[in-house]
């Protein structure tokens, strides 16, 4: 398709989700989103447990999959209630996946619906369904606490490094990028963020005048990587706004460098069980309104947990007590943040359960670029766990790469996992999963083996 008519596609797109996602009480909903920012506790803990409440009676009672839970819980003499949250059963990915419609209230009308197809890594793919009035309602929160908290707005010009494939991967000429006319959004591939090809990203970020940057923080780093090694002092923004995958230091200070802006991170999933958001004061912010996530106690400090959360936003198909598949660090006081918000924060988002690390002493191990720390000479690296005692670090090298700094990285990981033994893999390139996110860490431990880890 030429490019013109991929533009047309793309913008006739862009204003059908527009008009999924606002309407003329937009702007009163983002008010009040923000007018919530800085509510006391007790104003919290009344609306949270009215929400609740209204949801967990509706999916006990109008939904086929916990309908049916419930149900056999009672007839084996189950006399728990579900009024509270602690008595539901924690509900696995897979359920959702091999359930899917199940979960939707049976006084909904599923064609009706928006049905958003997350892709995933291979075999993960998730169907959820969705109202306009949830839709508007998510997009209302993300307008607040994704864009007017950072100074932008829906109306601004933007651009997306995302995970769809716009282009096909073999072509090798821009553009690598779509104009979406409907959402004032320039969607640029992440497939082809090749080097020959960086600088084409910049000029098409210049010539659109983008004033601010969503995307995946490995590829904004690899464009922000670029524009400092091309001293390309011309493309600046207004924020540059990370999603799905972690960020790191020092990839933060690279991309601030690169573009003369605040980085700030946001966590968020198309199942909409919780969010949080990066305020200037360098807090990650939970969105109580969107999700209740448990505050589950790990044995050891500063260890990432797996984040069980409720959805609060779409009640036509509830998720429960979801194991949403990350981990986060909790924070081990309440913290007043500098910002006045009273959104509880979380320490750190860890990323997905399986991108950390497990010791024979049972713990868990995840954000471990420091390891890498000055290592010039290494372009990109992941680090794949085989088993508890064996790690391999894939990586890719450039100029300046020297032997020695394998063992300098084999004993900082030592230094964290304990007496392991390290192999090196120099690789042509890093495989990207399937979505085109870039995975840091591997763990490739077999479920019963992490577990068998974890209980020590
Ligand atoms: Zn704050």
């Amino acid at each position: 398709m030429p490019a013109s008519s991929r533009s047309i596609v793309a913008s006739l797109r862009g204003y059908y989700l527009r008009w999924w996602r606002y309407d003329k009480n937009t702007e009163a909903r983002v008010e009040e989103a923000l007018e919530r920012d800085y509510w006391t506790k007790a104003q919290w803990d009344g609306w949270k447990q009215d929400r609740l409440s209204y949801i967990l009676h509706r999916a006990a009672n109008k939904v086929p999959y916990y309908r049916e839970v419930w149900s056999k819980r009672r007839k084996k003499g189950d006399r728990a209630s579900y009024e509270y949250l602690e008595n539901w059963d924690i509900l696995e990915k897979s359920t959702l996946r091999q359930r899917g419609s199940d979960f939707v209230a049976d006084d909904c009308d599923a064609k009706r619906m928006f049905r958003d197809h997350t892709s995933g890594t291979t075999g993960t793919s998730l169907d959820i369904w969705l109202t306009r009035e949830t839709v508007k309602s998510w997009y209302a929160l993300s307008e607040a606490r994704w864009r007017r908290w950072y100074g932008v707005s829906k109306k601004d010009r933007w651009a997306i490094l995302g995970g769809q494939l716009i282009v096909p991967v073999r072509q090798n000429r821009p553009p690598f990028w779509v104009w979406n006319a409907g959402m004032n959004q320039l969607y640029m591939s992440s497939y082809h963020l090749a080097p020959e090809f960086l600088r084409f990203y910049l000029t098409a970020l210049k010539e659109h005048r983008i004033r601010y940057l969503v995307g995946y923080s490995s590829s904004l780093t690899s464009l922000a990587q670029s524009a400092l090694s091309e001293r390309r002092k011309d493309v600046t923004m207004d924020v540059v706004i990370t999603n799905a995958e972690p960020l790191y230091d020092h990839q933060k200070e690279l991309i601030s460098e690169a573009f003369g802006c605040p980085v700030m991170e946001t966590y968020g999933m198309a199942e909409m069980a919780a969010a949080a958001s990066e305020c200037s004061n360098g807090s990650l912010h939970q969105w109580p309104d969107a999700g209740v996530i448990e505050k589950s106690d790990s044995a050891f400090a500063d260890q990432p947990v797996e984040l069980i959360c409720t959805g609060l936003v779409n009640p036509d198909m509830p998720l429960i007590r979801y194991r949403v598949g990350d981990s986060a660090i909790f924070s081990d006081k309440a913290e007043d943040c500098g910002c006045g918000r009273t959104l509880p924060i979380l320490k750190k988002i860890e990323g997905r359960n399986d991108d950390l690390l497990y010791t024979t002493d049972g713990r868990r191990v995840g954000r471990l670029d420091p390891v890498f720390k000055d290592a010039s000479g290494i372009a990109e690296a992941q680090i794949v766990q085989i088993s508890l005692r064996e790690i391999v670090v894939r990586f890719v090298g450039s100029e300046g790469f020297e032997k020695a700094i394998e063992r300098t990285i084999a004993s900082r990981l030592q230094d964290r996992m304990g007496d392991i033994e390290v192999h090196f893999e120099r690789v042509e390139k890093i495989e990207r999963t399937a979505s085109g996110k870039f995975r840091a860490v591997v763990c490739e431990l077999p479920a019963e083996e992490r577990s068998a880890a974890a209980s020590g």
